[in-house]
């Protein structure tokens, strides 16, 4: 039995003792005073009121200890073995005394007291059985010594009346010590019956408590990092900011994004990362110590709510958090780092609805990054416009294909000599209602969103079938351009041959022009893939060269087909053009690729490319890019001509 379920029991059982106990001592004290006074006997009298005397000190210390239990015990969490002990002490006395009384009296009695006594000390034994049935032990002590020792004492006697009364006597005795015994069971098993109950039901209660708190805290905090989840802090922070409104304080709202995070999931595994969330949780906690509004936004998204901190303030701690947040991570077999970049919304200034401040934090944060990550932004309106713009954009450009708003337009790339056609470069229009997007403001938005995949799958469709058609007047190839994201899909190569095969356009006449960008993803990937279109017999092209990442080193490892050198710098062929021209026509001629000029627009940048040895020249000079009517009429005229 577990030792708060047993004090339960022993007070119950004290309970109900004491409960009964000024019944019992009345009980006493009349029927001592009785016997004492009925029957009047020479040679007992002394010791009867002796005995009375006894008697009634006993039973005052008894109702002062029932008095006490009352006044001082009853209703409170007291101990019950002590209680019981004190209790049990005083009927055992009760019942001695009562023994010592029939005992001595009945042998110097006459028949008539002799049965008054033992019909007196049965009735009191009768009614012991229930009053005292919480104790079973004390129950049938009590019993016993005020019935056994009067019978058996009137067994002993030499008269057969008092023979026949102790039979009696001694009957009744076993037939009580039975019913006290049955009783006292009886009342031991409710108690703990009732007490099982309680246990239960506190059970019950404080699986309840943790199962609410259990969900209170799924349903609100982040299992990952602890911190609230989306919905807690949103319900948080409105009733921050109802609270700021009435009081007329500022608030700043800070969103966190860690940089390079994705880097490390996918380079050393979810298990990386998640320890770095953890850290990065535990670092923004002791450093926004003051401030219960913290939340795990998700991914790798952090929200911080500042309460009373203007546009300086959080800008400090801003750059405080990147700091905390870029100190490197010791994980078991790596050190790792990221860097963080932080929005910033501010209460009232920018908004003052939650979702809404949220959501320009989210914009700041989203244009630091584009522009330069590991910084603090604040928003402000024309981000929000931008933004919108975007979101915008990229809605419209989802239903692109379905409306058929997207169309081919083909530039011409010439020879340098008589400037004939020797390709067509294919370039994306997207008209969009009345607004004519140029690519390069919806490329990267179809690239973020996920949308590139589709739409150049279409641009690869549309260009092989319209290059197939020109090929009857003229087996001239089309430039395709291919973006970074489609060129390391694995789908790739399989949706390029469908292109071909169902267009019957010959794989030599499609050119693939992949930007410079590719170099800073996965080289061996990178040659693989180039191998394989090459094999197919397709050309590959690299697009906007000196931009960016590749070098001609690079360009022999992965033995492109073409060059193609940046507008800029055919723009700038009087400064660092020409050197650029000349170093890469010069690496040509050994690693065996084509060069081309684009943006050509000037007949000096003609001849001085000519003469340079360019191999191909492309540019408004020559031609701006054809819709496919013109693009008829341009084809048939050098037909012609
Ligand atoms: P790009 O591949 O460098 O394409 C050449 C761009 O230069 C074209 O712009 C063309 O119109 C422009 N251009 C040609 N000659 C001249 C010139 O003499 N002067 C000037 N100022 N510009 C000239 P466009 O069509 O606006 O395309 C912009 C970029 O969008 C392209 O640059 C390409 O990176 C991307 N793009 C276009 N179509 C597609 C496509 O179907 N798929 C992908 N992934 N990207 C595309
Ligand atoms: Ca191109
Ligand atoms: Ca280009």
């Amino acid at each position: 039995m577990n030792p708060t379920f047993l004090a339960s029991v022993q007070r119950d059982s004290a309970d109900l003792l004491y409960g009964n106990a000024v019944a019992g001592i009345l009980v006493s004290v009349v029927a001592s005073s009785f016997l004492v006074f009925a029957f009047k006997t020479e040679n007992t009298s002394d010791f009867k009121f002796l005995w009375l005397g006894a008697m009634t000190l006993l039973m005052a210390v008894r109702y002062m200890d029932v008095r006490r239990w009352q006044m001082q015990l009853q209703n409170t969490e007291y101990d019950g073995k002590q209680a019981l002990t004190r209790f049990v002490v005083g009927v055992w006395a009760t019942a001695l005394m009562w023994a010592t009384y029939a005992v001595h009296v009945i042998q110097f009695s006459a028949l008539i007291e002799q049965t008054t006594i033992i019909v007196v000390v049965s009735a009191m034994a009768g009614g012991s059985a229930t009053v005292l049935a919480a104790h079973k032990r004390t129950a049938m002590l009590y019993v016993f010594l005020l019935l056994a020792p009067a019978s058996i004492s009137l067994l002993l006697s030499a008269e057969y009346a008092d023979r026949v009364l102790g039979i009696l006597g001694f009957s009744f005795t076993i037939v009580m010590l039975a019913i006290s015994s049955k009783s006292a069971a009886f009342t031991q098993h409710a108690i703990a019956l009732k007490n099982e109950n309680a246990a239960l039901v506190d059970h019950m209660e404080q699986e309840v408590e943790e199962r609410t708190q259990r969900i209170y805290e799924l349903s609100n905090t982040d299992p990952l990092t602890g911190l609230y989840n989306r919905t807690a802090f949103s319900k948080n922070l409105s009733k921050s900011l109802a609270e700021l409104t009435k009081s007329g304080e500022e608030l700043a709202l800070l969103f966190i994004d860690l940089d390079g995070f994705k880097k490390i999931n996918d380079t050393f595994g979810h298990e990386a990362g998640d320890q770095i969330l953890k850290a990065s949780a535990h670092r923004l906690q002791s450093i926004t110590r003051d401030s219960n509004l913290l939340c795990r936004w998700g991914g790798d998204e952090f929200l911080v709510a500042l309460e009373r901190t203007d546009r300086e303030a959080a800008i400090h701690l801003g750059r405080e958090i990147i700091d905390a947040l870029s100190l490197e991570h010791k994980t078991d077999d790596a050190k790792l780092s990221v860097g963080a970049t932080i929005g910033v919304a501010l209460f009232p200034i920018h908004e003052t609805c939650e979702s809404k401040l949220i959501q320009y934090a989210d914009t700041a944060m989203y244009y630091q990054k584009k522009s330069k990550g590991s910084s603090v932004c604040v928003f402000n309106e024309e981000m929000e416009a931008e933004h919108l713009r975007e979101l915008k954009l990229k809605n419209g450009l989802a239903k692109a294909i379905e409306k058929e708003q997207l169309r081919l337009v083909f530039q011409p790339i010439v020879s340098p000599k008589g400037g004939a056609p020797v390709s067509f470069e294919a370039l994306l229009r997207w008209q969009f209602g009345d607004e004519n997007i140029p690519p390069d403001q919806f490329i990267g938005i179809a690239e973020q969103y996920g949308l590139i995949l589709d739409i150049g799958e279409w641009v690869m469709v549309q260009a092989c079938h319209t290059a197939a058609e020109w090929q009857r007047s003229k087996p001239l190839p089309v430039c395709v351009n291919v973006s970074v994201i489609q060129f390391q899909d694995d789908g790739f190569p399989g949706m390029v041959d469908r292109a071909l095969s169902e267009s019957g356009l010959a794989p030599d006449c499609l050119h693939l022009e992949i930007t410079e960008s590719v170099f800073a993803s996965d080289v061996k990937l990178l040659r693989k893939r180039i191998k394989a279109i090459q094999q197919r017999g397709i050309h590959v092209s690299i697009d906007d060269f000196g931009t960016g990442y590749s070098s001609l080193s690079v360009m022999q490892d992965l033995a492109v087909d073409t060059v193609k050198i940046d507008r800029s710098f055919i723009n700038n062929l009087e400064g660092s053009g020409y050197a650029i021209v000349t170093a890469v026509i010069h690496a040509a001629s050994i690693m065996k690729f084509d060069v081309v000029a684009e943006g050509v627009e000037t007949r000096a940048q003609r001849e001085t490319l000519a003469k340079l040895g360019v191999h191909k020249l492309q540019g408004f000079y020559f031609s701006k890019p054809l819709e496919i009517d013109a693009l008829a009429v341009y084809l048939d005229e050098r037909l012609l001509g």
